[in-house]
């Protein structure tokens, strides 16, 4: 197995890691209720998806 020739220095290491960052949930507005919820997903507040009751309340 190949061994790094030498050590990740502490500025390599943390700009390697600038790239690792949080992504924000694709938010879309529910045609049924107008709240915010996740895309292709069935809406947590009035239990819609594509026009129709899907979950019972
Ligand atoms: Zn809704």
């Amino acid at each position: 197995m190949a061994v790094p020739f030498r050590r990740t220095s502490k500025r390599r290491k943390r700009l390697r890691r600038t790239h690792y960052k949080l992504e924000l949930p694709n938010m879309v507005r529910c045609e049924q209720c107008g709240e915010w919820k996740l895309s292709h997903r069935v809406c947590p507040h009035c239990g819609y998806y594509k026009g129709r009751q899907v979950l019972d309340k």
